[in-house]
């Protein structure tokens, strides 16, 4: 097991991709297998964070005191046995999708940054553009090596229900308290997942890494499809792209099935100009759109479904991108993935703090939401960028405001989450709560809501060590 203690060899661990600042840890400890862990933890009193690859966007794997654990060392692909595949926690999802490409089979999660470690995907549950057909991380864990914070090590298996005990390694067992929170309907990484007979593994994954560790960790894999048939279409008017999706919703999969719905308001198109100079000048909005085509027969068939859905719609056809061969279909991910870059760059090199909202409504209040949106952002007259995935009711607005405005912004951000919680939406839906976001997290469950998370906790983590400061 390393352990590290110099103040510059603990400082990386101490930044993920939020703004997050004032980190402090005492030491890094990196162990080099699941036992070393669990010997280090049965003789550890400190808190303890686990650290993943830095990606978040909620400062959850920065702490304020004690021990930074990283898994970095836990990074080998085990293999593929019946659509299964083993990894350890450190694996990126860069490293998993390369391991796949050959092997005819298919990791659906797919969340824009693959140097996220699958560790930090399962703590966080994250989603990507797929989630609208494949859902999300959760939907593909079925099997998970894990630590609790004192060192107790089980083998959690996908069917264990919270009715059953948790059952550990050295005999003893924790059973689930008696609770009345439920998580949201809506697409939600907001808190710990809780609903009636759930599993276990539900309960673990998404929570944000303050319930346990994941040393080992077992994914579903499906077959690969044969390929994708994908465009990005370009609209003269940003309703026009909205007014879209209830149309292709309400084909419930059959004529047109797209795995992803993924949205650029005007001003996401004016900073992707910079990068992708044939985007129409015309142009105030578009839509990334995929279908998976499962045998290469289906190909022509689900093309010319597009095609002649789309000629009835109000969209600028003949300017709008089609995917032509595999090159294609990763030019459209790469300027799906170039809008959270170019912003970020620009932030980094002009000073400016973003804020970023990562909420969700139901199905039910997607146009009033948009709506809202447009309206709220007008009034205030703030710089802001609005993309994502407008299938899953789940768009991130980056409000950009000058050092003047900060408070202004900060305003808007709350007037929104007001909002969106009268239509039972959440606060985040994908990049979880972290340090960051606890003050609406806890406008979102309420006070009895806050107690009966804390009723979970206490009996994972009695003295709250792990991924302390996270959530509650
Ligand atoms: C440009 C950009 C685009 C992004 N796009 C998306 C997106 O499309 N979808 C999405 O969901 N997210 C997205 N994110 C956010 C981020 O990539 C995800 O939250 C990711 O899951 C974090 O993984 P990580 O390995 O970097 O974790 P870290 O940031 O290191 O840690 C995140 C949390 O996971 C915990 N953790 C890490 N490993 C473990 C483990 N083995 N056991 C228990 N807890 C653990 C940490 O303690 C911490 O609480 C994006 C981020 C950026 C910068």
């Amino acid at each position: 097991m390393i352990r590290k203690t110099k103040s510059e060899v603990i400082a990386p661990y101490l930044r993920d991709a939020s703004n997050f600042s004032g980190g402090n840890a005492e030491e890094v400890v990196i162990p080099e297998t699941s036992d070393e862990l669990t010997n280090f933890l049965e003789n550890e009193t400190r808190p303890v964070t686990i650290a993943g690859a830095g990606t978040g966007l909620t400062a959850s794997r920065i702490p304020s005191e004690g021990v930074i654990i990283s898994l970095e060392r836990l990074n080998e692909i085990v293999k593929i046995e019946e659509g299964l595949i083993r990894v350890g926690p450190a694996v990126t999802l860069k490293e998993l999708q390369s391991f796949l490409l050959p092997t005819g089979w298919f990791y659906p999660p797919n969340p824009t940054e693959t140097w996220a470690s699958l560790g930090g995907t399962l703590a966080t549950n994250a989603s990507g553009s797929r989630s609208y057909k494949y859902g999300v991380t959760r939907d593909y864990v079925e099997e998970v090596e894990l630590v609790l914070v004192d060192g107790r090590k089980t083998t959690l298996k996908r069917r264990l229900k919270i009715s059953e005990p948790l059952k550990f390694d050295d005999g003893s067992q924790i059973l689930f308290p008696d609770v009345s929170y439920h998580s949201p309907e809506c697409k939600n990484a907001a808190g710990y997942f809780v609903r009636p007979g759930m599993d276990w593994l539900d309960l673990f994954i998404g929570s944000d890494g303050t319930l346990g560790i994941f040393t080992k960790i077992v994914l579903r894999l499906l077959p690969c499809p044969a390929d994708f048939v994908s465009g990005i279409l370009f609209f003269k008017e940003e309703r026009a792209c909205w007014e879209l999706i209830p149309k292709i919703k309400s084909f419930k999969g059959q004529r047109i099935n797209p795995c992803s719905l993924e949205y650029f308001d005007h001003n996401a198109l004016e900073k992707l100009r910079s990068k992708h100079a044939r985007i129409p000048s015309d142009s105030r909005a578009a839509l990334f759109f995929e279908q998976d085509v499962p045998e290469s027969k289906d190909y022509d068939l689900i093309m010319e479904n597009w095609f002649e859905f789309l000629s009835e719609e109000n969209i600028m056809l003949d300017d709008s991108w089609f995917s032509q061969d595999a090159k294609d279909i990763q030019k459209f991910h790469d300027f799906r993935h170039d809008i959270p870059i170019i912003i970020n760059e620009e932030n980094s090199r002009i000073g400016r703090v973003k804020l970023g909202t990562d909420m969700a409504v139901p199905d039910k209040y997607f146009m009033p939401m948009m709506e809202f949106y447009q309206e709220i952002l007008r009034v205030n007259g703030l710089d802001y960028v609005m993309f994502g995935h407008l299938g899953d009711n789940h768009l991130h607005i980056n409000l950009l405001p000058q050092v003047s405005q900060k408070d202004q912004a900060q305003q808007v951000y709350d007037q929104i989450v007001d909002q969106i919680l009268k239509w039972q939406g959440t606060v985040s839906a994908e990049h979880g709560i972290g340090k960051l976001k606890k003050k609406y997290f806890a406008k979102m469950v309420g006070p009895n809501g806050l107690s009966d998370l804390k009723k979970i906790k206490d009996c994972l983590d009695p003295g709250n060590r792990l991924g302390a400061g996270n959530i509650l």
